[in-house]
């Protein structure tokens, strides 16, 4: 090789490698959606599991039922298909929706009450929370509380804040002081927002759910999560889980 190919040889793997570098980060970026993040000033006991009076993980983990919850709709496309597939199948669940997409379709979360789902608060447009003034954060949860009541006449309880983000020594009691618990989820996270195959998402969940457990699911561009749905649900009430809304299943 004579010393202007190594040169040009050397150029074109370092192109080659900043290419390559910036993909990573691009998918680095783009994973973030809703992973739990938590407090960096957290101490262990933060990253329990344990439910507490405010922050719920998980249902009773003695009786066999199941919540299953869809973030970041409504979407006029999506948000109606999954309600199809519940009502298929008889069973209720709980949609964390944006302020925003409800101006966009307020029709389905109406049409997701109606038909006895519970809504819950997924904040005004979807910010990470834990970057926020504490006036920011109440704004977001009563912007989005004020557009769920004017469609469905009724104040939601939960709030489940965008990226599982929250801080415990102001959003929890933000929440509080509104009337609201944060609901997180538990075990098995599928990553259906990623859109893998129905098949990785349905078997993530089949194989290792437990009792009490929260499902966190979307209906927001993620058409897998449909398919892997009518697989998911038949096959868990086969083992005889029962599907609950949040508020049913911290029922005691
Ligand atoms: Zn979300």
């Amino acid at each position: 090789m004579t010393n202007k190919k190594k040169t040009m040889f050397i150029k074109t793997a370092f192109i080659v490698m900043c290419f390559f570098a910036l993909l990573c980060l691009a998918i680095n970026l783009n994973g973030t959606k809703e992973t739990i993040k938590y407090n960096t000033a957290s101490n262990d006991s933060e990253i329990s599991t344990a439910n507490d009076s405010v922050v719920i993980r998980h249902g009773s983990r003695e009786r066999k039922e199941l919540a299953l919850t869809f973030d970041d709709g409504p979407d006029p496309t999506e948000t109606n298909k999954i309600l199809d597939i519940l009502k298929k199948y008889n069973v209720k669940a709980t949609f964390f929706v944006i302020g925003k997409n409800i101006e966009l379709d307020s029709a389905s979360v109406k049409r997701a009450s109606d038909e006895g789902h519970e809504i819950g608060n997924h904040t005004y447009d979807h910010s990470d929370i834990s970057k926020l003034s504490d006036k920011q954060i109440k704004e977001q949860i009563l912007k989005c509380e004020e557009l769920i009541v004017s469609v469905t006449g009724k104040k939601p309880s939960i709030f489940r804040p965008p990226y599982g983000s929250y801080n415990k020594g102001n959003i929890s009691k933000i929440a509080e002081e509104n009337g609201y618990k944060i609901v997180l989820w538990g075990g098995v996270d599928a990553l259906d927002w990623k859109n893998p195959p129905a098949q990785e998402i349905s078997n993530s969940i089949i194989n290792n759910v437990i009792n009490g457990d929260i499902i966190l699911l979307h209906d927001y561009k993620t058409e897998n999560t449909l398919k892997a749905l009518d697989t998911i649900i038949p096959q868990l009430l086969e083992k005889g889980y029962k599907f609950k809304t949040i508020s049913e299943l911290l029922e005691d």
